[in-house]
């Protein structure tokens, strides 16, 4: 799995207003500001099918039997996956005073019934460039920027979802540490540039080796983890040799030679044997055994991969 663009789908609104004439007449102002929509005629649904997608914008009204609007924005804005979706209260001319609690409970901006086509569609497309903004910025927070694989929040996101499945469906996974053989060298022999391009090519070798359910990171410096979810054991032994293979046989030209590059690995399996819980201990007992083979592999003379089979710590 490479992290190299954000993913894309069609920009989606969710209204939600009891009335289902107000819906209808807001979505057909918004044909061509928005690509998709859904439609929800009560708080409690909205707040699902919210959940569910998540959408790109929400139009929201305040009245509707049942929670009101402005406890469905509380409820959203208190949901991490929910949390950043632009939220734009559709008010009725009563409900003027309460333009100020609209906002303060979240939402990005309001637009007051009877509504004009223009004025709705210029405050969609304000909410949704922010929206595009922040979907960057999150995007880009969990890239390393060098490789474009995946950085040390998407590692520790991947473990920690990978022990859950583990302990929801059992079956095997694997964590290979992967660690670029004297790297110092390299830097110093062919200058920091060169090193850098080491890391990309690395991080590019190791991308082509990966299978739909594989999760790869760059964990820091010339250290790579990958996750190898759903696998049997000689899948991963092997997944493993073939990074190894892959990135000895990278042919990376730097102005005074051809550089030769080697990584050691350590591969740590979680087989149904362990019964490993989620959580903490089991996250850095993982590691701990994948660190330990890797550091192995370096002693035994590099370029090489050890297995550990997770011993059953915590128990
Ligand atoms: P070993 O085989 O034992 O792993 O030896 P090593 O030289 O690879 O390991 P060591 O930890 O001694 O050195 C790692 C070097 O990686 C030191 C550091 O300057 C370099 N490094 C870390 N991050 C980067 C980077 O982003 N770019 C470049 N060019 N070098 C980096
Ligand atoms: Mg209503
Ligand atoms: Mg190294």
């Amino acid at each position: 799995m490479e992290l190299a663009e954000s993913p894309t789908r069609p920009e989606t609104v969710l209204i939600i207003d009891d009335d289902s004439r107000i819906s209808e007449l807001v979505a057909f102002h918004l044909e061509g500001v928005v690509e998709a929509f859904e439609f929800a005629t009560s708080g409690e649904a909205g707040i699902r099918i919210a959940t569910h997608l998540p959408p790109d914008i929400i139009l929201l009204d305040i009245d509707m039997p049942g929670i009101d609007g402005f406890e469905v924005c509380r409820q959203l804005k208190a949901e991490s996956a929910t949390r950043d979706v632009p939220i734009i209260f559709l008010t009725g001319d009563s409900e003027a005073n309460r333009k100020a609690e609209a906002l303060d409970c979240g939402a990005s901006d309001y637009v007051t019934k009877p509504f004009e086509a223009v004025d709705l569609q210029a405050r969609v497309r304000s909410a949704l460039r922010t929206k595009r903004l922040i979907d960057l910025l999150r995007f880009q927070a969990r890239i390393d920027p060098l490789t474009g694989l995946g950085n040390r929040s998407v590692f520790d996101d991947s473990l920690e979802a990978a022990l859950a499945d583990f302990e929801r469906n059992g079956g095997t996974f694997g964590l290979c540490m992967l660690d670029i053989d004297h790297f110092k060298r390299i830097n110093d022999r062919f200058g920091h540039a060169a090193g850098d391009e080491v890391l990309r090519s690395v991080g590019r070798g190791i991308a082509t080796c990966l299978r739909p359910y594989d999760v790869a990171s760059r964990f820091g410096g010339e250290e790579f983890a990958v996750l190898l979810g759903k696998v049997e054991v000689e899948e991963a032994v092997e997944t493993s040799e073939r990074l190894l293979h892959t990135i000895r046989s990278l042919e990376i030209r730097a102005t005074t030679g051809v550089i030769a590059v080697t990584a050691s690995a350590g591969l740590a399996l979680v087989t149904a044997a362990d019964h490993p819980r989620a959580g903490a201990r089991a996250v850095e007992a993982v590691l701990r055994s994948a660190d330990a083979a890797l550091y192995e592999a370096k002693m035994n003379g590099r370029d090489q991969l050890t297995v550990a089979m997770r011993e059953q710590a915590g128990r």
